[in-house]
C-alpha cells in the first residue's frame, strides 16, 4: 500500500487498523542467490538497490538483532559531502544527490533536512585546513564556503564570539546543501523497499561463520538459524565485520571503537542548522522532536562494547556548552554508544575480495550514514556484476598494500 494523501484519509476515518504489514519477518530459505550479512541502511539499501537497479530478487538480508538496530539506529544523522580527496568528494556526493530524492524513490519519508552544516575553525591551523577544503571542494563541483566569525553568527544565532573562549571561533566552513534525515526511517524505508520486491528480511539470526566451498568460492553462512546456501556474500556488518571476515580466512585492516552521542530534553526549535567542531570532536543539531542531539568522540581503546566512556561526552558537552552558553541549564536525557569500524586512512572498503563470491562494504568508521544510499548504490552494483562501480573502485582492499591510501584521516584527523 502507498502512503498517499487518499490513503492517508481512508486510514485515518477507519482508525489506522487497516494499514499493511511494512515488512514481513521472514524465515530463512535453503539458498538464495545473494545473502547480505547486516541489515542496517548499509545492508537494507544494497537488498534494494540489488531487487531495483539489477533485478535480483532471491535475496536475505540477515541481521543477528532487530533491523536498524546497530548505527543506523544510532547516529547523530549528519549529511555532508565535502570532504577533501577526490574519491572521497565523489563518493559522498552521489550519496547527497540519492539523498534528496531518497524519499520519493521510497515513498517513504526519511525526513531528509537541508539545514546547512558548518564547521567551525578555533585555530590558525583549522582555518587554513577548512579553507583548503573550500577550494578543493569547489574544484570538485562539491559546495561549501568560507564564514568569517560574524557570518558564522548570524547563520546560527546562538554561537558565542567571545574572544577569551578555550575554543575562540575563529570562521567556519559552510556547506548549505547537509544537514540530516530521519535515520531509522531510512533503515524502514528500504527494508519496506526491498520486501516488497521479494528480498526475505531475516532478524534475530546471529551469522556465526562465512563458509566456503572446497574451490575457495563462498558456499553460504552458519547462523543460529542452521546453514544458508548462497552464490554471493555481501558483508555489510559495520563493526563486526573484520570478526566475521576472519571466518572466510580474509583479514582486513580494521579496527572497532565505541563512539557515544547524547541527547537533550526536548526544547522549541531554536538551534537552525547542523555545527561541528572537529577540533573538540563535538557535534550537535537539534531534532524534530526538539532533542539537541550531541555526536561526540571515539573512545581511545578498542572495545565491542557499544557504552563508551564517561570522559568523553563530560568533555563534548563542557565545550558544547562554552561554544553555546545558552544551553549551560539544558539536562541531558539519555547517551548510548555503537560500534565502528575505523580504518588506517579513515576511508571506506567497498570492494571484492580475494574470495570468489565474497564481497564486503566497512570501514566508514564515525561518517558513514551520510554515505548510506551511495555506498549501498554503488556495492550493490559491485556484487551484481561482480565488478566494481566507477565511484567506489579506489575503495579497494588492495590500496593498504599498495599505498594508494584515500587519507581523509591525515586530511581532517577526524573520519566524520
Ligand atoms: C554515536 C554515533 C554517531 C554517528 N554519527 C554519524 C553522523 O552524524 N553522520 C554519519 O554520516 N555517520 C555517523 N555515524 C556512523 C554511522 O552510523 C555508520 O557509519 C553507519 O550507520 C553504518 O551503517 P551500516 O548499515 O554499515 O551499519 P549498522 O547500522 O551498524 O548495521 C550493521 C548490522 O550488522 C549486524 N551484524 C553485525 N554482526 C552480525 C552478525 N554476526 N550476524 C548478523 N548480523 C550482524 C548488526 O546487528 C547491525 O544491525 C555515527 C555512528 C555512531 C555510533
Amino acid at each position: 500500500m502507498r502512503f498517499n494523501a487518499l490513503n492517508l484519509l481512508k486510514q485515518a476515518m477507519t482508525g489506522n487498523k487497516n494499514w499493511d504489514e511494512q515488512w514481513p519477518d521472514s524465515a530463512p530459505k535453503r539458498e538464495y542467490d545473494v545473502i547480505v550479512i547486516g541489515a542496517g541502511g548499509h545492508g537494507l539499501g544494497t537488498a534494494y538497490y540489488l531487487a531495483s537497479q539489477h533485478g535480483i530478487t532471491n535475496v536475505a538480508v540477515i541481521d543477528k538483532g532487530w533491523l536498524g538496530g546497530g548505527n543506523t539506529g544510532r547516529n547523530t544523522t549528519i549529511i555532508r559531502s565535502n570532504y577533501l580527496y577526490d574519491e572521497s568528494a565523489r563518493m559522498f556526493d552521489h550519496a547527497l544527490d540519492l539523498w534528496e530524492d531518497l524519499s520519493q524513490e521510497l515513498n517513504y519519508n526519511v525526513m531528509y533536512s537541508r539545514r546547512g552544516c558548518l564547521m567551525l575553525a578555533h585555530t590558525v591551523h583549522d582555518v587554513q585546513s577548512f579553507k583548503r577544503h573550500v577550494h578543493a571542494n569547489r574544484l570538485n563541483g562539491v559546495d561549501n564556503q568560507w564564514l568569517t566569525p560574524e557570518e558564522c553568527k548570524a547563520f546560527c544565532p546562538p554561537l558565542s564570539l567571545s574572544k577569551n573562549a578555550r575554543y575562540p571561533v575563529m570562521g567556519g566552513a559552510l556547506q548549505l546543501r547537509a544537514g540530516t534525515a530521519r535515520h531509522d526511517a531510512v533503515a524502514w524505508g528500504y527494508a519496506r523497499g526491498a520486501a516488497a520486491r521479494g528480498v526475505d528480511i531475516i532478524q534475530n539470526c546471529p551469522v556465526t561463520a562465512i563458509r566456503r566451498n572446497a574451490d575457495g568460492s563462498v558456499a553460504g553462512v552458519e547462523t543460529a538459524k542452521g546453514f544458508i546456501g548462497a552464490k554471493k556474500v555481501a558483508v555489510s556488518a559495520a563493526g563486526h565485520t573484520s570478526v566475521l571476515m576472519q571466518t572466510a580466512d580474509v583479514q582486513l585492516p580494521l579496527e572497532s571503537y565505541p563512539l557515544q552521542a547524547l541527547v537533550s530534553e526536548p526544547v522549541k526549535p531554536i538551534f537552525p542548522c547542523v555545527v561541528m567542531s572537529n577540533a573538540v570532536h563535538a557535534y550537535i543539531s537539534q531534532s524534530d522532536k526538539g532533542e539537541l542531539v550531541i555526536g561526540s568522540g571515539t573512545d581511545q581503546y578498542t572495545s565491542y562494547s557499544q557504552r563508551g566512556g564517561l570522559p568523553l561526552i563530560e568533555h563534548t558537552v563542557a565545550a558544547i556548552t562554552e561554544i553555546f552558553p545558552i544551553f549551560n541549564r539544558m539536562r541531558m536525557l539519555r547517551k548510548w554508544g555503537g560500534i565502528v569500524d575505523v580504518t588506517p586512512d579513515r576511508s571506506a572498503i567497498v570492494a571484492k575480495t580475494p574470495v570468489k563470491g565474497l564481497y564486503v562494504n566497512c570501514g566508514w568508521g564515525t561518517g558513514g550514514f551520510k554515505a548510506t544510499p551511495g555506498a549501498a548504490h554503488t556495492f550493490a552494483w559491485t556484487v551484481a556484476k561482480d565488478d566494481p562501480h566507477p565511484i567506489n573502485a579506489p575503495f579497494t582492499i588492495e590500496r593498504f598494500r599498495n599505498g594508494r591510501l584515500i587519507d581523509e584521516a591525515a586530511a581532517a584527523a577526524v573520519a566524520h
